[in-house]
């Protein structure tokens, strides 16, 4: 069942009245770009906010990490990535592209054709989509936005942005956010940690394993990049323990494959003899404990008076995890869901933020928006689901998609996909070592390439 469905449905308008709107969008990723080309195809006046020097948010490699390798001082040196130096994409090409814009393997100097690709063909993928649709005229890089509110007029946004010192103040009638979310870290927390002496990392930023060389490592975490670090870090390392929450009471087992990797349940608590104790009752002398524990919400140019808030990682109250019903249509957040295809949820998304604003589909009444995001969080409370897995979508983001497609009035999330995403998840767990460069989904692959000859 759709998760917080609605009660009520927005609807295509009959208008044939575009409403052209001056739009600010926050962040060059994968999101502010699909941003920019639906509202522009919609007739909006688009400017991109860009802190840095070039498009692709995440996917942009930065070897340097930061000197708080925990990433918790708020005022630290940011890098905005994430990302490792080995990493490959944990979906098929085919799933992960935009729509109407397949992600296909090119030919030319550095490109990566293979079906899960290093990071760097990402990056070019994405230069290549802003390529195409003209978006780069629309960014202003090197512009971090640092303050977004609400006129006195009740109808204006002010948008902030600093560029090298100079700061600039300009009005919207909306702002789309899209500022990412694997940046902020979220950290463990374990009793006695704070006399522990060993060192203690983020994966935020891991870049390379060689720093692990000979150490004994505990691993915190179970999802993608956790399974890709332990498994790269394990090759020099000299003992590598993973704690899991996912893993079942009193676990303590070799995994397959190692001799010197083990999983374990969760932490116990961490000694100043340099020691750490697991639920399972081990005792481990620790080098490092690397946090794969995932990110926050973060938006620190927003001021909304307590309209929007970020309680316990809920980004809300929030309709449809992207307008917030006092202010909407004029704000709004693309990208906020985890647990799901990225780019193509971005693109629904965006196709409907682009169609509210120009006032080709209507929104519920902000009453009814309200009812149905309190009948959401009821929901999520019954089922005992904590509030910082409000944007976890389990496993309805395919029913998600398509509700959007169907408020544009466009197609949804092709079947190809969605089974070559069930597929490869299943492989993904099955063989973490191999689902990259082996798999059986042959056909699925011919139906994807067949669908891909409508936009190529
Ligand atoms: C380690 C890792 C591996 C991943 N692997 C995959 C994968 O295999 N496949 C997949 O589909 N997805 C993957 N993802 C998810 C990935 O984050 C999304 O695919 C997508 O790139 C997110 O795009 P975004 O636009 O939401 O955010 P981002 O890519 O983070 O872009 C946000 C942009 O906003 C800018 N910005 C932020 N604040 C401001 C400000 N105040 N002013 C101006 N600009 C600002 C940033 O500089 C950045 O360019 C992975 C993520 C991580 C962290």
């Amino acid at each position: 069942m759709l998760r917080g469905r609605s009660l009520l449905t927005s609807q295509m308008s009959m208008s044939s009245i575009t409403i052209p709107r001056h739009v600010a969008v926050i962040g060059a990723g994968a999101g502010g770009l699909v941003a920019a080309r639906e509202l522009r195809r919609e007739g909006h006046k688009v400017v991109v906010f860009e802190k840095s020097d070039q498009i692709g948010g995440t996917w942009v490699y930065n070897p340097r990490v930061e000197p708080d390798l925990l990433g918790v001082d708020p005022k630290r040196l940011v890098v905005h990535s994430s990302l490792y130096s080995s990493l490959r994409t944990n979906l098929p090409r085919e799933v992960m592209g935009y729509q109407d814009y397949p992600f296909l393997s090119r030919e030319g100097k550095d490109r990566d054709p293979r079906r899960f690709p290093g990071h760097k063909e990402v990056l070019m993928y994405l230069k290549d989509f802003a390529g195409e649709f003209r978006i780069e005229e629309m960014v202003r890089f090197e512009s971090e936005v640092v303050n977004v509110k609400l006129e006195e007029n009740g109808r204006e946004w002010r948008v902030k942005s600093n560029r090298r010192g100079d700061v600039d103040d300009e009005n919207f009638d909306a702002v789309v956010v899209c500022n990412g979310h694997y940046t902020e870290p979220r950290i463990a927390e374990i009793p006695g940690i704070k006399s522990w002496p060993g060192k203690q990392i983020h994966s935020h930023n891991y870049r390379i394993p060689e720093p692990f060389q000979d150490q004994v490592v505990i691993l915190i975490g179970s999802a993608a990049s956790a399974t890709d670090i332990s498994r790269e870090i394990a090759g020099v390392a000299k003992e590598v323990h993973i704690a899991s929450r996912s893993a079942a009471d009193k676990t303590c087992e070799r995994l397959p494959g190692y001799d010197n990797m083990w999983l374990h349940s969760m932490i116990e608590n961490a000694h100043e003899d340099g020691t750490v104790v697991f639920q399972d009752g081990s005792v481990i002398f620790a080098d490092v404990i690397l946090h794969c524990t995932g990110y926050h919400y973060d938006f620190p140019f927003l001021e909304t008076n307590g309209i929007v808030t970020v309680d316990d990682n809920r980004v809300g109250p929030l309709y449809k995890h992207v307008f917030p019903p006092r202010l909407a249509p004029w704000l709004c957040f693309v990208g906020l869901p985890w647990k799901v295809v990225p780019f193509i949820l971005f693109e629904f998304q965006c196709k409907w933020i682009a169609g509210v604003l120009s006032g080709q589909i209507k929104l519920p009444s902000q009453e009814e928006m309200a009812e149905e995001i309190k009948a959401f969080y009821s929901e999520l409370e019954a089922s005992g689901v904590p509030k910082r897995y409000t944007h976890d979508m389990g496993d309805y983001q395919f029913e998600y998609d398509n509700w959007l497609a169907s408020q544009c009035g466009c197609s949804g999330v092709e079947e190809w996909r969605k089974q070559m995403y069930y597929e490869s998840s299943k492989r993904k767990r099955a063989q973490p070592e191999t689902y990259r460069d082996e798999w059986e989904d042959h056909d699925l692959i011919l139906q994807a390439h067949q669908d891909f000859l409508k936009y190529t």
